[in-house]
């Protein structure tokens, strides 16, 4: 087993494929990214371009088969996550990485009160009675900003509003006081202002418990709000990397530079917005050379036949194309 201290997770060269009958889907072509404890990281990209498959791979939930992983190691506390058994995922998932997602609806269990879903998940990975995990609940319900509320507790969750069930799937999902947390578009299916409330409140808890946070959107707008490190991927691969400040100051990728221009603004009022042209290529389909060469601006015939390596800019900065000096 690989150990490095250095971050809380550690993703290094992570290639996985889907082996299906009509032939291999690339999913993953070799991603790097790191995490620190009290650090927000945000995946940036379309959907197809491999950033469930990156949150799904930390959590364990990638079948093999029919996945494969080609190489690579998932380092989480210096501790390689590949291949660990699945009785070690399953202490792992809820206590230690925890994940919300962008339809809480879909994932709380209709049939539960919201007190029995949250109580569970203590009594099973901290071995709390079932009076302390209710005191405890009462306690996470506050946090995310519900109160200490036994009528939540003992609400079924179709007699929640939306916003009130996102905080519920927070609370359920930080309530083991996990060391990462993964936010898989939590705020898509949230109105404005509902967004902005959970945005500010993820922040704050990163602050208060310290946890590393994957966040994964299509959005960098969004991005912009919460982030301290941005990671751009396209077709299974990270394309830029920076701080917040930098990738929206310095932009150097091209599909970057797409994204960023395809953000509503109150400024661009009137404008149409830029769409990308094309879309995303399938994982079993993916252009030679760099990927994104079918819909660049500036590709050039080097373009089509030669992938870009990834190259440091400075201020841990990097990119990886052909047409960054
Ligand atoms: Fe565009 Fe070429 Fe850069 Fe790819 S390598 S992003 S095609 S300029």
């Amino acid at each position: 087993m690989q150990k490095s201290d250095k971050n809380l997770l550690d993703i290094n060269n992570l290639d996985i494929s889907f082996i299906q009958a009509r032939g291999a889907a690339h999913a993953l072509r070799g991603i790097d990214l790191t995490i620190a404890s009290g650090e927000i990281l945000a995946l940036v990209g379309e959907s197809g371009s491999g950033k469930t498959v990156t949150s799904m791979s930390i959590m364990g939930l990638v079948p093999i088969p029919p996945a494969r992983i080609n190489k690579g190691s998932l380092l989480f506390k210096g501790n390689d996550l590949i291949g660990q058994p699945h009785a070690e995922m399953r202490k792992l998932r809820g206590k230690e990485i925890a994940m919300i997602f962008q339809e809480p609806a879909k994932y709380l269990n209709p049939s539960l009160k919201i007190g029995e879903q949250i109580t569970e998940m203590l009594v099973l990975h901290l071995n709390m009675s079932k009076k302390q995990a209710v005191e405890k609940a009462l306690e996470y319900l506050d946090v995310v900003g519900l109160g200490k509320s036994r009528r939540v507790l003992n609400s079924y969750p179709h007699e929640l509003s939306g916003g009130m069930k996102q905080r519920v799937m927070i609370a359920m999902a930080i309530c083991c006081n996990p060391s990462l947390l993964i936010a898989d578009e939590p705020t898509t299916a949230l109105d404005v202002t509902l967004q902005l409330q959970i945005l500010k409140l993820i922040r704050n808890l990163k602050k208060q418990f310290s946890m590393g946070v994957l966040f994964i959107s299509h959005n960098l707008g969004i991005v912009r709000e919460i982030a301290d490190r941005i990671s751009v991927i396209y077709a299974g691969k990270i394309v830029e990397s920076a701080s917040n400040q930098n990738l929206f100051e310095d932009t150097l990728h091209p599909y970057t530079r797409a994204l960023l221009q395809s953000i509503p603004d109150a400024e661009k009022r009137g404008h149409r917005l830029r769409a990308i042209p094309g879309s995303v290529p399938d994982a079993e389909n993916i252009p030679s050379g760099c990927g994104f060469h079918p819909r660049c601006p500036l590709a050039q015939d080097m373009c089509s036949q030669e992938i870009p390596l990834t190259k440091d800019y400075g201020n841990g900065h990097s990119a990886a194309c052909h047409m960054v000096h």
